[in-house]
């Protein structure tokens, strides 16, 4: 199977190799993810402890949650959250699905941070790459809010 072929659809963008794309897609999994891991991992060695994961009695089941002090946090994957940071390409094929796929996601972000923020929540995002750069800033940062 050749996936190197290269061709134009409008003579602006080459269409990148499939390949890529669905590597990027399979590296991605809803719960668990690696950043998370990382932000756990490190949160417990600065000794912060009594969060729960996944926590289903607020909306959105905030990824970690300090229910005593009303603060959730979500790690969200670049990609799939469309990032402002890295604001990542779109797929090149399919653009109007995905397009469609990423807004719904970043809606329902929105709903979720809103809902939590309504009944006296704080919500902080931490974006996978933020993890990825500077995991001890984000210890830190969630360290003040406590
Ligand atoms: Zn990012």
């Amino acid at each position: 199977m050749d996936t190197k072929k290269k061709y134009c659809r409008d003579s602006r963008s080459p269409i990148p190799k499939n390949e890529q794309t669905s590597k990027t897609m399979s590296a991605i999994k809803a719960k668990n993810t690696k950043p998370e891991l990382l932000l756990r991992k490190a949160l417990w060695h600065s000794g912060i402890k009594g969060y729960r994961l996944h926590w289903k009695k607020v909306p959105g089941r905030p990824d970690i949650a300090f229910p005593g002090k009303k603060i959730a946090i979500f790690v969200n994957g670049c990609y799939w959250h469309r990032c402002p940071i890295c604001n990542l390409s779109l797929p090149k094929s399919n653009v109007e699905f995905w397009t469609n796929k990423f807004n719904r996601n970043i809606e329902r972000d929105k709903i979720k941070t809103e809902a939590l923020e309504e009944l006296g929540w704080t919500v902080l995002t931490i974006w996978e790459c933020e993890i990825k750069k500077e995991l001890d800033m984000q210890v830190e940062r969630i360290k003040k809010l406590l």
